[in-house]
């Protein structure tokens, strides 16, 4: 799960991480009265979208010399006048897509003044099976291009969980970063507290891009974009309810909804799966076979009439899917049921689109047999293979 930036820094707050001050704004009147508290003389307007790159950002159907979506405002003037025009409007980043998102929250911070911009991020890194710090002194820019360009200056430390955090990671950090005297001191302390924000927070991902060096020689977190472990989310109320849906995909919030697994994708084919693994094999023929999935779908284990039907709700309701390919193992769930439930759910819906079943399992002849007789263009398949030969050549077919 993501959250908001101002969201991610009122808990860095919590753990005593330098932040600036400021506050959320839902409207221009907000965004005035926060900055008037905050009193200025600078402030910074910053769009809230669940993606990076915002600075850089631009706007749809953009106004003459606009800015994108973090302003530096110098008077209250400029303030309102940027929170009216950027609430509402759509803001493309390079991590929103093409479609963009819609600012819906600003955030309006005391301005600081830079001297350093930094970069530091921490992560469950897979490979040590460890937290990852990863910092470098080239901050504010792309991390993608410093990694691909100047490898050298990108530093990963990993933390043994056994031991957990001491004053000498820090350190090695500060000096990695061309750090000195109290800012040192400073850096020791502010990675031990963003460790300590990201395990008892159950982080995921945690980047502070830019840390920043103030001109008074102070180091502050800029911007902040955490991810949480949606697998820890029971045991972390409080970050549940930062969940802001308008931010979600839809067609994700509504599978959820119903207990559905569904990860859009960018195919045309359509895949409805029981079982995470056979999900992801599936996805793989259909790349095998030269087409692309539209989604990743685990209808889970109880794949009754009802879960059919939302999953092909929501399959379809993705207006690439050409094609629907659904492979269903009747394991603890019987062929025959699974086969009524989407004859159930093919005569209720319309489904205009090829639709290839593959049932392996318990009951699968007469699985085979209900599906044939239903006398609904059902497509019968007989393995993993043929099934995802039949639905690629069908949808080349039709286009
Ligand atoms: P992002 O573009 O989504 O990563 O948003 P950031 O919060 O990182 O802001 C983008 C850039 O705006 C930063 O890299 C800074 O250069 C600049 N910026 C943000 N806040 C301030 C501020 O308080 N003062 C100044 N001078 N610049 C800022
Ligand atoms: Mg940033």
């Amino acid at each position: 799960m993501n959250i908001h930036e101002y969201q991610a820094k009122a808990i860095l707050r919590e753990y005593g991480v330098p932040v600036s001050q400021g506050a959320a704004a839902f409207t221009p009147e907000d965004a005035v009265s926060v900055a008037n508290e905050l009193g200025g003389p600078v402030w910074v307007v910053k769009a809230q979208i669940h993606a990076g790159g915002r600075g850089k950002g631009t706007f749809k159907e953009p106004q003459a010399g606009e800015q994108g979506g973090v302003r530096l405002a110098r008077s209250m003037e400029d303030v309102r006048n940027f929170a009216d025009q950027m609430l509402g409007r759509t803001l493309v980043t390079h991590q929103t897509g093409p479609d963009g998102k819609t600012v819906q929250r600003l955030y309006i911070e005391e301005g600081a003044s830079i001297a350093r911009e930094l970069y530091l991020s921490a992560l469950v890194d897979r490979g040590s099976s460890r937290i990852a710090f990863i910092c470098s002194t080239e901050g504010g820019v792309d991390i993608e291009k410093v990694a691909a360009e100047t490898p050298e200056k990108i530093l990963t430390l990993t933390i043994d969980p056994a031991a957990g955090y001491s004053p000498f990671h820090g350190r090695r950090i500060a000096f990695a970063l061309g750090l000195q005297g109290d800012q040192v001191k400073q850096c020791v302390k502010l990675i031990g507290n963003l460790y300590r924000a990201f395990t008892e927070k159950d982080m995921s991902l945690l980047e502070i891009n830019p840390l920043i060096v103030t001109e008074q020689g102070e180091l502050r977190c800029l911007d902040a974009k955490v991810n949480f472990d949606d697998n820890a989310l029971f045991r972390q109320s409080a970050v549940s309810n930062l969940r802001d849906i308008d931010e979600e995909d839809p067609a994700e919030v509504e599978a959820s909804r119903h207990g559905l697994n569904y990860v859009k994708l960018d195919g045309n084919i359509g895949c409805m799966v029981n079982g995470a693994g056979l999900a992801m094999a599936t996805m793989d023929i259909i790349k095998l076979y030269g087409a692309e999935p539209a989604n990743f779908l685990d209808v889970g284990g109880g794949a009754n009439k009802e879960q059919v039907m939302n999953a092909f709700k929501i399959i379809l309701s993705d207006k690439a899917v050409e094609g629907i390919l659904v492979n269903i193992f009747g394991g603890i769930m019987r062929c025959d049921i699974i086969a009524e439930g989407i004859i159930a759910a093919a005569k209720e819906m319309d489904i205009r689109v090829p639709l290839v079943v593959r049932l392996e399992g318990t009951n699968v002849e007469m699985g085979k047999q209900m599906l044939s007789d239903s006398g609904l263009a059902i497509i019968p398949a007989d393995d993993l293979a043929d099934a995802a030969q039949k639905i690629v050549a069908k949808v080349k077919e039709a286009a």
